[in-house]
């Protein structure tokens, strides 16, 4: 049975930056990704901010980014709020190859269609066995997402709350603002979440919807039919689904000897739903603590538990956004509305990404409807 200081179940964003920190720590690394690519393997908007290029350590190349992108929100009367500051469409998949490739030159093994099919710690050893073979390792990193075979394998049942979402590719589009990046808020349109049309180019576009307690796939279709100008002569080339981790980080990510991060913790945005960003942050500070301790000799979690310390910017940002957003899923149609004519895209971005909440809360502080509803639920 071969020996590995650090095995990472999972090749997405958390799993590859994981394998590239710890291979860069000097440990002994080993990556297993069950399907035969590391590519974007799961259904993906690919909207992300600038500085999530920076953390991953990867130049915005044409091959990586379709296209630099702003940003139009709307409230459900459709009036929208414009957000300047540019982010990316990225080819997700590109940016996983290139973040595996750096894995690679830090020396991490890597090894694709190999399913990890149970995981167990015995005599102080992490035990996992796939579709190939048998391994051990000091500490394992679970990177392997919301539907996490080593969290099951290792009895950890508690999930952070999914939404459920669709989404589409969509080809032969007429899009009118292709370097914009569309959300649609709304009860009617998405009820406890939004939906989005992210587009490639003028032709081509990901246009998706996560919705709570409603059939996703028919609202989504009822979005699509809004935009008979854009849409309508439109093909479907690409129809998934996946659900996303919303209701913030699980309890106790961190055990003695196994490391959950990325969808398998709830490492995602909650208001947003973007996770390609806080998941490359949760495996570089994960392969880091997880590579200096296996070669400290100390798998503890007491030892594995520096990765709260690394990790506290996202934490906090996590906790934050979700406040918000468990204000904001209370409100009516016409609070949204009222909202959207207050606030600024700083005010949203800021809201939306658990950064400044009380600069915004103290704002909202004195009007006579967001005082109680938002201010007080979000300080
Ligand atoms: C429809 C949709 C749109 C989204 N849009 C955006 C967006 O625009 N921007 C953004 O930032 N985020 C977006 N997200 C969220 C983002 O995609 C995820 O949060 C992010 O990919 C999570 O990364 P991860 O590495 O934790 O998990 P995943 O990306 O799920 O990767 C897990 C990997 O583990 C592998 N795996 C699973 N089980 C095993 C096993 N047993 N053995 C070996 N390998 C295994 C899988 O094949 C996969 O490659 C979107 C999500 C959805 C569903």
């Amino acid at each position: 049975m071969k020996r590995y200081d650090v095995i990472v179940v999972g090749g997405g964003p958390a799993g590859v930056s994981a394998a590239k920190a710890a291979g860069r720590t000097g440990a002994k690394t080993l990556l297993l990704e069950k399907a035969p690519t590391i590519m974007a393997n799961k259904p993906c908007g690919q909207a992300v901010s600038q500085e999530t290029l920076q953390t991953a350590e990867v130049k915005p190349e044409p091959s990586i980014v379709l296209h630099r992108a702003y940003a139009l929100v709307y409230a459900p009367n459709l009036n929208y709020v414009k957000i300047d500051r540019i982010g990316f469409l990225i080819d997700k998949s590109r940016l996983l190859q290139y973040m595996a490739a750096q894995a690679a030159e830090y020396g991490a093994e890597i090894h694709v269609r190999e399913e990890v099919q149970d995981v167990k710690i015995e005599d102080e050893v992490v035990k996992v066995k796939t579709n190939r073979g048998e391994y051990e390792a000091s500490i394992l990193i679970g990177a392997d997402g919301y539907n996490s075979t080593v969290a099951r394998s290792l009895g950890i049942t508690e999930k952070s709350e999914p939404i459920p979402t669709v989404q589409y590719l969509m080809v032969n589009c007429n899009i009118k603002y292709p370097d914009a990046v569309r959300f649609y808020l709304g009860n009617k349109i998405a009820p406890g979440g939004y939906a989005w049309i992210f587009p490639h180019n003028e032709k081509i576009a990901e246009v998706g919807i996560g919705v709570r307690g409603a059939p996703s796939k028919e609202y989504l279709d009822a979005f699509v039919k809004r935009f008979d100008d854009e849409l309508g002569k439109a093909q479907i080339i690409d129809y998934r689904g996946a659900p996303v981790p919303i209701g913030g980080l699980i309890s106790e990510p961190i055990r003695d000897r196994v490391m959950l991060i990325g969808d398998a913790a709830g490492t995602v945005i909650p208001l947003t739903g973007a996770g390609i960003h806080s998941s490359i942050a949760a495996g570089l500070a994960a392969g880091r603590v997880a590579g200096e301790a296996a070669q400290e000799g100390n798998s503890s979690r007491e030892r594995l538990s520096e990765f709260y310390i690394l990790y506290k910017p996202w934490i906090d940002r996590i906790k934050k956004s979700l406040k918000v957003m468990r204000a904001l899923e209370k409100m009516s149609d016409d609070e949204l509305n009222l909202l959207a004519e207050i606030l600024s895209d700083q005010d949203i971005l800021d809201l939306a990404n658990g950064l400044d909440i009380l600069r915004v809360a103290k704002k909202l502080a004195t009007h006579p409807i967001f005082a109680v509803k938002l201010v007080k639920a979000i300080t």
